[in-house]
């Protein structure tokens, strides 16, 4: 949510030789494009500059002709090719002086971590006087928010461990405060259906939108619906939403695992966790990607009980009473040891439900020459086992990848058919 009194337009400039030469990804910029649009801030150019003085005072001039928000990202190092902030203050004709309580701070942090301080981190703590200092608490470098020459310069640290937590902790709150609209967002989130397809059966949705807005975001194996609005206040705007949220909902049906922001594996965790079903996992070709994706979510040690990676076909019959005839006439990749997999390790670990996963991720086949992306998940449940056979395409690891999300989702459908 957030108040946007007039068209607040925001610039990012990322500095740092290392982006110019394609030796770091520029996710900071990503990341603070993103929280922007989600404050409803417009964001109509971004650069990426080298560390150079010169040339980080030109992009700052023409940066401050065409936006509002000027926001670094990097070059706030002790080293003498960090120069974000005195460049920025160079234009912003602010002097640099010492900051005691700055300095006490960055003093302490490399005594927690026993290293030496040195003369040079001293820059780190340097701020104009009226400057708002955001605090670091994951590394040496503060940032700061300086207003001149009618403009709000927000000054960034490089590393994003050290800049995601300033971000939301300092920054999105600074901005919030400085509009005077509320946005109010909701996502609908749909499995197995192609962006074209969702967009094609929200078309007339879509093609009406003014306020909520509605946007497609394709992720592999789901899509996210995000319809977002713009009011008064947060009631309003909700309003504006929950009706057209509404009608997404009922257009997509089953498909829809989430009205939020948690993932498929943390819906289908959470589920397992609030209704106490136990679980086991026996994977060979996810290799333990299930279980990890299982121990990701918090709270989960209540329900998962036993992972086994069954890679082998011995392992497939010492650990969980694979039949060796049946590894001999169909295969490990068959409908058959899925079955057997699932089973065994829902007894093994004496678990409410077992699953299980075998399939050829690739590149080559396997001695039975089945299909590169042939993949059989099985869910055991009481008297029942429930198999899927997938035909996934690309490379191992979207593959393997892509199998995790067919079982959550597995899963999820196989209690909505219970009615849970
Ligand atoms: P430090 O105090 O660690 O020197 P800094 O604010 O001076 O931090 P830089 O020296 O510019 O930041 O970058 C430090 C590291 O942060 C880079 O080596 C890189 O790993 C990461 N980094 C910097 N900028 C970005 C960016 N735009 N996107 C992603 N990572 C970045």
């Amino acid at each position: 949510m957030c108040r946007v009194a007039i068209k607040v337009v925001a610039e990012i400039i990322s500095v740092g030789t290392e982006l110019l030469m394609g030796q770091i990804v520029n996710t900071d910029a990503q990341y603070v494009a993103e929280k922007l649009s989600e404050l409803g801030i417009d964001m109509l150019h971004q650069s990426v500059v080298g560390d150079n003085f010169e040339r980080l005072n030109e992009n700052l001039k023409t940066a401050e002709q065409r936006a509002d928000i000027i926001i670094t990202t990097g070059g706030l190092g002790p080293t003498d090719d960090d120069m974000t902030k005195e460049c920025v203050c160079e234009l912003c004709e602010k002097k640099l002086v010492l900051n005691d309580d700055v300095l006490d701070d960055i003093k302490e942090y490399f005594k927690k971590k026993n290293i030496e301080f040195t003369p040079n981190n001293e820059k780190q703590a340097k701020f104009p006087k009226d400057a708002v200092i955001l605090k670091n608490s994951v590394g040496t470098a503060p940032g700061c928010i300086i207003n001149a020459r009618g403009k709000v310069f927000i000054v960034l640290p490089g590393p994003p461990r050290e800049l995601k937590p300033m971000f939301k902790e300092y920054v999105v709150p600074y901005l919030k405060d400085k509009c005077s609209d509320v946005l109010f967002t909701k996502n609908v989130q749909v499995f197995g259906l192609g962006e074209s397809k969702v967009e094609h059966m929200i078309k007339d949705i879509i093609r009406n939108q003014s306020n909520p807005t509605i946007a497609t975001y394709c992720h592999p194996g789901y899509v996210t619906i995000r319809i977002t609005s713009k009011a008064e206040n947060e009631e309003k705007a909700k309003a504006l939403v929950d009706p057209v949220a509404g009608e997404v909902i009922k257009i997509f049906g089953d498909s829809v695992f989430e009205v939020g922001d948690r993932s498929i594996t943390e819906t289908v965790a959470g589920f397992l966790i609030d209704k106490e079903i136990t679980i086991s996992v026996s994977e060979s070709c996810t290799g333990g990607l299930v279980s990890d994706a299982l121990v990701k979510v918090s709270g989960i040690s209540s329900v998962f009980k036993l992972g086994v990676v069954s890679y082998s076909n011995e392992a497939k019959m010492n650990m969980l009473g694979v039949k060796k005839e049946t590894l001999d006439t169909v295969g490990a990749v068959s409908r058959e040891t899925a079955i057997q997999m699932a089973r065994g390790v829902m007894k093994a670990g004496n678990s409410d439900i077992g699953i299980s996963t075998t399939g050829i991720a690739g590149p080559g086949s396997d001695n039975t020459n089945k299909p590169v992306g042939l993949v059989y998940i099985a869910l055991s449940h009481a008297e029942e086992t429930v198999v899927e056979e997938l035909h996934l395409n690309g490379t191992r690891n979207d593959i393997r990848q892509m199998t995790v999300l067919q079982v959550f989702n597995m899963i999820r459908k196989y209690f909505m058919d219970k009615g849970e």
